[in-house]
């Protein structure tokens, strides 16, 4: 079955990484910009970032057939320093007309703090003037309910801002309702320690349903699989969940989500070679 990678950092990983998720059925995937592991120190370091996503990973990942999508941001991680944060969200622009731009992301909160909100905020706002798609990063373990619920209220207090153009990622069993219930997009993060496993996405998604939800690897430079949306795509086999219903989570959400971004062109695989 193909699937698509709503959610993978691939400048982390190797050329022998994007081979095997093309076998194993990849066909699309989107990286948001994120934390490189340590700060920044000038947004020169951004603007070299963002010619990494929108130049080269799209070429590397076309080598082996694979569709490159990207987003565009500084990480919340960052935003303690709001002075470059401003910077940064200054410079995005440059960047929206690249092709497989489809949006501003992964925003969100990291320790729920007023400069992270304060940057947050600004980012909406660059959205929302220049209607692009968002992507939301929520924060870890004990901090997700209440930055989750933040981030919502935040989003809410913006009214050019359409929440069926939002998604909100890395949900677990306990913001998934919060999510879906006010109109958004949603995303599971499937990691080998923390966040989802296979089989609690699976839960969840018998839980919930298919409707605005898909997983992701979020493959990066830490503990993590990129093929983890093919074991989770062999968990909701093996509970005998239709192959329909299968592919409508791992492949047509994304799809659908995708679309939304003016910019957004896909060929199916079907279709590719013709
Ligand atoms: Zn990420």
């Amino acid at each position: 079955m193909y699937f698509i990678d709503p959610h993978v950092h691939m400048v982390s990983r190797t050329t022998d990484d994007y081979e095997i998720m093309a076998r194993m059925g990849c066909t699309a995937i989107s990286e948001p910009a994120f934390w490189a592991g340590y700060d920044r120190g000038s947004v020169e370091g951004f603007r070299d970032y963002f010619r990494q996503l929108t130049e080269f990973e799209a070429k590397r990942a076309a080598a082996v057939g694979i569709q490159h999508y990207t987003w565009l941001c500084i990480n919340a991680k960052e935003a303690e320093n709001v002075e470059l944060s401003r910077e940064v969200i200054a410079m995005i622009p440059e960047f929206l007309d690249k092709p497989n731009v489809l949006g501003i992301g992964e925003i969100g909160l990291n320790k729920n703090t007023p400069n992270e909100c304060t940057i947050f905020r600004e980012h909406l706002e660059l959205a929302a003037k220049t209607d692009e798609l968002i992507l939301i990063h929520t924060p870890h373990l004990s901090d997700k309910y209440k930055g989750t619920r933040m981030i919502i209220d935040m989003i809410k207090e913006n009214s050019k801002i359409d929440p069926g153009r939002v998604l909100i990622d890395h949900v677990e069993e306990h913001t998934v309702k919060l999510a879906l219930d006010n109109g958004f997009w949603c995303g599971m993060t499937l990691y080998p320690t923390t966040k989802c496993t296979p089989a609690r996405a699976a839960d969840i998604i018998e839980m919930v349903g298919d409707e605005r939800i898909m997983a992701n690897s979020a493959g990066d430079w830490g503990p993590s699989k990129p093929t983890a949306v093919a074991d989770f795509i062999m968990e909701m086999r093996k509970r005998g969940l239709s192959e329909a219903k299968i592919k409508k989570v791992v492949y047509e959400n994304p799809l659908g989500f995708f679309s939304l971004s003016k910019r957004f062109q896909f060929t199916p695989p079907e279709q590719r070679g013709e």
